[in-house]
């Protein structure tokens, strides 16, 4: 069949009242498209470091040290960019601008926490000759995708004295790796059968950690107690300092490029460290900008934000009020409400890409597709968005204009078919203080999974729309 030909008329119609979807590659010179893959390596170097939220937060501390950040409590004044960290989990990056903070911020939030396995408090056992560990699932993981796969243990215990023990195991390619092996499919009949929420119990997700005894045959669990003979020579930490200590059984292996033209990332962690890097590194170009800027990292954003690292926690809030007192402003909760209802935020965390294969579970004309730049999720929530955070009207219009002004390609966003789900992220407890937020970030396949996906070409735009915003 012939192909219909428009009329000039209808091409000017369409292009006068038609929404535009281009791709970000379609856009970019040939030396943006050599920085989109410069800007991937260093993110790619940054995921493989801050493989959890305390080293995601000393990663990111690191580089901005080096870009000559202080310490809240040594910055003299404003003269210096600063830096704040609470419990080593959650970190406050500010550059001081040239009006008072009273008159608005700007403030772009992400989260460093990301799903996996926690250690029990009490995990260690031995059964049928091995040595395991007990787990607890961390946010909102698919059991099943995390079982026959290589796992690293990373944590922080403390000694029965105290002493601080920082654990490593699995991500050196010469370590071992740990493991949770699934059951063998001659013997799988009635798990086959099982709902895929159910076949694999949170109780089963149980790690091998060993299987040579110790060597005195009289000995009982004596695997377990060679298990704790090594680890007692290796860290010098006994069975008790696992009771509250903080480890977490991640992905073993590193982020990668994917793709034959290796235009994504594939990588465990990107929700929504990829959100903390690109934040972290468009507030890094900034030097004197108009408004106070203010980057956050929090932890706990996995598990409905609660406590003393959280968003729901008061530390932006003490930050804030210290940062006034450094401009002489006096810190009080008046002023403090100010800084907040003045101020413009962006809640940087990914968005679900439409994924061709499960495309049932969307709903295409509003949720972002890979390639499309940055999404804007004008309201997150669940049913009839409950727990969400709708950004107003006359806000999301202000960003709108912002992108479109400085070349930003953003998209539109939403977390799949309404009822099919939902979820939610931290914009509502800025949001709650007070402040004009909206929820933007890239576009994420396989959300959640050991093995997330994010475009190279999202990613960078992402930095982008961070930065026009803070220079705003
Ligand atoms: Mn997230
Ligand atoms: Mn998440």
């Amino acid at each position: 069949m012939p192909e219909k030909k428009e009329s000039k008329k209808t091409k000017e119609l369409k292009e006068k009242l038609l929404m535009d979807k281009p791709r970000v590659w379609d856009r970019l010179s040939s030396q943006e498209k050599e920085d989109v893959f410069d800007y991937a390596r260093g993110y790619m170097d940054f995921l493989n470091k801050g493989r959890t939220e305390r080293r995601a937060v000393s990663g990111l501390l690191d580089m901005a040290s080096q870009k000559g950040f202080v310490n809240i409590t040594d910055a003299l004044g404003t003269s210096n960019r600063i830096y704040h960290v609470s419990r080593g989990k959650l970190l406050i990056l500010a550059v001081p601008g040239q009006k008072p903070m009273t008159e608005g911020i700007r403030l772009v939030t992400s989260h460093v926490d990301s799903p996996r396995l926690d250690i029990k408090p009490n995990p260690l056992y031995e059964e049928e000759g091995l040595a395991m560990l007990k787990t607890h699932y961390y946010g909102g993981v698919k059991k099943y995708q995390w079982v026959a796969r290589s796992l690293a243990m990373i944590g922080t215990m403390f000694t029965r004295s105290g002493k601080v023990v920082d654990v490593e195991i699995g991500l050196n390619s010469d370590d071992p790796v740990l493991t949770i092996p699934d059951l063998l499919p001659h013997l799988s009949r009635k798990q086959m059968e099982q709902k895929a929420s159910e076949f694999i119990p949170a109780e089963n997700l149980n790690v091998i950690i060993g299987s040579l005894p110790y060597e005195d045959k009289n000995a009982s669990d004596r695997v377990k107690l060679a298990i704790l003979d090594l680890l007692f020579s290796k860290y010098g930490i006994t069975e008790e300092d696992f009771i509250g200590a903080e480890i977490e059984m991640i992905p073993a292996e590193p982020a990668r490029d994917a793709g034959l033209d290796r235009s994504l990332v594939a990588g465990y962690g990107q929700d929504d460290r990829v959100c903390a890097y690109t934040s972290a590194t468009a507030l890094f170009q900034l030097q004197k900008p108009l408004h106070t800027c203010v980057a956050v990292f929090y932890d706990k954003e996995e598990i409905g934000s609660e406590g003393n690292t959280s968003a729901k926690s008061a530390a932006l809030d003490l930050f804030l009020m210290e940062l006034l007192e450094k401009t002489e402003i006096p810190s009080s909760a008046r002023n403090l409400r100010h800084v907040f209802t003045a101020g413009k935020a962006l809640s940087g965390d990914v968005t679900a890409a439409v994924d061709p294969t499960y495309g049932d579970a969307y709903e295409k004309r509003n949720n972002s597709k890979i390639g499309h730049g940055i999404g804007i999720t004008k309201y997150t929530g669940a049913g009839g968005k409950y727990m969400g955070s709708d950004a107003n009207a006359e806000y999301a219009s202000w960003v709108r204009r912002l992108f479109n002004e400085k070349n930003i390609m953003w998209q539109v966003a939403g977390l799949g078919k309404v009822d099919e789900g939902g979820g939610g992220t931290v914009a509502k407890y800025m949001a709650n203080a007070g402040m004009d937020i909206i929820d933007c970030g890239p576009p994420i396949l396989g959300m959640h999974s050991p093995l997330e996906l994010c475009a190279k070409d999202d990613i960078w735009m992402t930095q982008k729309a961070f930065k026009v915003f803070l220079e705003s």
